[in-house]
């Protein structure tokens, strides 16, 4: 399908054209033709899969010239997807007249206030800063007709959900709503109740499975061999650029330090950092200036950073959907990428988790010349064999590979 076909205006072509965009990904081609005739979608798509030009496409082609607003408003769990989206939007929208605005807390309201001021049609918001800006009355929503609730899950997670209900009542009842959410917990689906009318649900490639693009395998490794298994795999692996996820903050600084002690140009985010210090690891990492950047799944969900060849969970994610979603990092876009996952005798109920939740099981490497201290990991193996695994290597005892996943 070609992206003429869809219905949008021309304004919106040309910019598509600009963006070097061939064709429609499965959720553009879903999603655009159902809201531009007007239906509220709930979307289950992985990041990675176009989900933003399937929402913000059709929201413009719909909007017209620039008028009193904001006649859109999309929230955002995070300071850095707003920005995206934000940017995202200024792309789509170049050809039109629209203005679009952001509003994010972390730094100061002067620019908000006067963006505010001057007239917007679309607002890209995080809810505690947009609620900050209602109570003050720098803005009204009694226009809005089109509402966003982007990673609602996460929203959700982040004990945003109250601060979304106290906005979405302050939109017109007569409006388009879409939700994006990779899960539909209880209090998700509820709020899908009262806010959407008759929504249409568009699940997308499932996203319970990781991307086909992604190759993904266990390093079992001892607890206290994590930090130099880590360093050996930079040392022996050929990767360009990675995201190594951690599960907690400390532990992120950790990591981020000893990867400094030892030359890797590595930076981290986390929502300890301040907004700058983010905005900078995040610019210097996409720029090149980095090449490792160290992340908590909270700082790093949605993030649309290109060209990753490898992802590295230094601790195994505890909800399986963050792994689906840490591995998501790479391999987008139909680029081939990599995921590491260092596993530790700990870890053994997240990792059967994460195994039940994508179906699969994950084949467990070795690394050669690495000088492994006993973990009992290593007897996993007698349980059962691993076959039919396709990541290339050496077989070795107990249903283990030698090497790296793939030499690129
Ligand atoms: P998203 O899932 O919205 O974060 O988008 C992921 C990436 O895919 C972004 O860099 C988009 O610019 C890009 N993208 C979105 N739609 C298309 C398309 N139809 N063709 C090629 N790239 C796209």
């Amino acid at each position: 399908m070609q992206f003429a076909e869809l219905g949008l205006r021309a304004a919106l072509l040309d910019a598509i054209a600009e963006l070097g965009y061939k064709e429609p990904t499965p959720i553009q081609e879903q999603a655009i033709p159902l809201l531009l005739a007007g239906k509220d979608i709930i979307g289950s798509a992985q990041t990675g899969t176009g989900k933003t030009a399937a929402f913000s496409l059709p929201i413009i082609s719909q909007l017209g010239p620039h008028g009193p607003g904001p006649r859109c408003l999309v929230l955002e769990p995070t300071r850095e997807l707003a920005l995206q989206t934000y940017d995202n939007f200024l792309k789509f929208a170049r050809f039109t007249q629209l203005r679009t605005g952001l509003v994010y807390g972390g730094v100061g309201y002067g620019k908000q206030m006067d963006d505010l001021k001057h007239g917007i049609d679309i607002l890209v918001a995080t809810p505690g800063r947009l609620l900050d800006h209602l109570s003050q009355g720098n803005l009204r929503l009694d226009k809005t007709t089109f509402l966003v609730l982007d990673e609602a899950d996460r929203m959700l997670d982040m004990g945003f959900l109250p601060d979304v209900r106290r906005i979405v009542l302050q939109c017109p009842k007569k409006r388009q709503t879409m939700l994006f959410s990779a899960t539909i917990p209880p209090a998700i689906e509820t709020l899908t109740t009262w806010a959407m009318n008759e929504p249409v649900r568009i699940e997308v490639g499932g996203y319970r499975q990781p991307a086909e693009t992604v190759k993904h395998v266990l390093y079992p490794v001892a607890e206290h061999q994590k930090e130099t298994l880590l360093l050996g795999l930079l040392e022996h692996v050929h990767w360009e650029s990675a995201i190594i996820f951690c599960r907690t903050k400390r532990g992120a600084d950790i990591v981020e330090s000893f990867l400094r002690r030892a030359h890797h140009k590595a930076a981290v985010i986390h929502s300890d950092r301040s907004q700058v210090e983010r905005q900078q690891a995040l610019d210097g990492f996409k720029s090149g200036r980095f090449e490792v950047l160290v992340a908590t799944d909270v700082a790093a969900r949605g993030l649309d950073i290109a060209d990753v060849s490898h992802v590295i969970n230094y601790d195994v994610p505890e909800h399986p959907e963050d792994y689906v979603h840490r591995i998501g990092r790479t391999g987008r876009a139909q680029a081939s990428g990599d995921a590491f996952t260092l596993y530790t005798a700990g870890d053994a109920q997240f990792v059967a988790a994460i195994e039940r939740f994508i179906s699969q099981k994950i084949p467990r490497l070795k690394l050669e010349t690495f000088a492994y201290q006993y973990t009992a990991l290593f007897d996993e193996g007698r349980l059962g064999p691993l076959s039919e695994r396709k990541t290339k290597g050496v077989r070795m005892g107990k249903g283990y590979f030698c090497g790296s996943a793939r030499k690129r």
